[in-house]
């Protein structure tokens, strides 16, 4: 059974007004041997659940994992691969990349550590955008990382841009994605700039300081985008992911279509797809605080903060609510197989007449105009499951 490992490093050069992440601001002081100690740990409290192959991907996520030197993650590769008997061959292994935290001879250790594809987090490449998301890259950092990347070897890379930021127009975001096209990359993320409460950004929106595009100028953004990349031979594969055809991220779709996989680190989620006394799964998260993490995993073994059983019908939600992220939409006799459901679509069949869903062959998926209400699409459908 195919599954991924998800390695979660929290540490942060300073933390982004805008972010929600487990993610902590450092000022480079950062236990990195403790923690890589930690996560090895973690690692060797696994048997059986990293021990049955299939191993597809790893990747390493964050805060920022750049901050690590190419030999911690080295290490921390290799024993996913002794645990999960894998040789490495063909397994997608990718890490995040803040373009202020790397150089040249950074990224060539990064390779020879095992890492295959790297996401860099270039978001913008004008100041005005860079400085109002308070990142620590600036465009010199984005141009510069996108040509290294390649330099030091890597055919397979990403790198994320954010529209809907303070006062932006659609020429500002075109300039973008503009020059995003002048580099070969496989695949492109580009994120709408979403406020979430506890963060800075929160705060100010909250105190009526934060100047955002109107909400229905955002589906325009997101239709012009689409048709920018796509007609630059990238597909969208998913709602804010576009990839050339074979490199879409793997790791990703593992979670989209209801995969299974262990996360370690603070903070990290994992997910069993039939697992638990119940027999449809179960999911668990570890402690977010770094600290605690690492004394947790030396004092008393797992570090998990939170888990539970899935039923049925919430692995069923769960696996509707994941697949109408991706353009493919939910696999119906896939979701038979799995759980004896499927939707009646003879109930359900006005959706499809007023344009919220369509259905072709075996797949059945949001249109855009049922992507605005999709909440209220789940339930429907979820309510129709025979
Ligand atoms: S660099 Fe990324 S993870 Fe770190 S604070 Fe900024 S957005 Fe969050």
């Amino acid at each position: 059974m195919a599954f991924g490992v998800y390695v979660h490093i929290p540490y942060c050069v300073t933390k982004c007004p805008y972010c929600d992440f487990n993610s902590y601001g450092s000022r480079g002081k950062f236990p990195e041997e403790e923690y890589t100690g930690a996560i090895l740990n973690e690692l060797g409290l696994y048997g059986e659940e990293l021990a049955g192959g299939g191993l597809t991907s790893v990747f390493f996520g964050g805060g920022t994992p750049s901050l690590f030197a190419p030999g911690s993650i080295e290490k921390i590769i290799s024993a996913i691969f002794e645990k999960t008997g894998s040789s490495g061959g063909g397994v997608e292994v990718s890490l995040e990349v803040n373009p202020k935290t790397a150089d040249l001879e950074k990224l060539k250790g990064l390779r020879r550590a095992g890492v295959n594809r790297i996401s860099a987090g270039v978001q913008s490449f004008t100041r005005r955008k860079l400085e109002f998301l308070g990142r620590i890259n600036d465009p010199d950092d984005s141009v510069r990382i996108l040509e290294e990347v390649p330099a030091a070897g890597f055919t397979n890379y990403s790198f994320d841009l954010m529209y809907g930021t303070g006062g932006e127009t659609m020429a500002e975001w075109e300039g973008d994605l503009t020059r995003a096209l002048s580099f070969p990359s496989a695949h492109i993320s580009a994120y709408c700039l979403t406020i979430e409460n506890g963060t800075e950004f929160g705060k100010l929106h909250r105190a009526g300081k934060l100047v955002l595009p109107p909400e229905d100028s955002l589906s325009e953004f997101i239709s012009y985008t689409t048709a920018f990349l796509e007609s630059a031979g990238y597909r969208q594969y998913e709602i804010s992911n576009y990839a050339r055809p074979g490199y879409e991220c793997r790791h990703n779709l593992l979670y989209w279509r209801g995969g299974d996989y262990i996360g370690v680190g603070a903070g990290a989620h994992s997910h069993l797809g039939g697992a638990g006394e119940s027999g449809w799964g179960k999911r668990w998260a570890n402690i977010r605080n770094p600290n605690s993490y690492i004394k947790a995993v030396s004092e008393r073994g797992k570090p998990v903060d939170f888990s539970e059983e899935l039923g049925r019908d919430e692995a069923v939600e769960d696996e509707i609510l994941m697949s109408f992220r991706l353009s493919e939409g939910l696999d119906i006799p896939a979701l038979k197989r799995k759980y004896g459901v499927s939707p009646d679509i003879s109930r359900i069949g006005y959706l499809r007449e007023d344009g919220f869903i369509e259905v072709s062959g075996d797949k059945l998926r949001l249109t855009k105009r049922g992507a605005l209400l999709s909440d209220e699409i789940i339930v429907r459908l979820v309510n129709s499951l025979g």
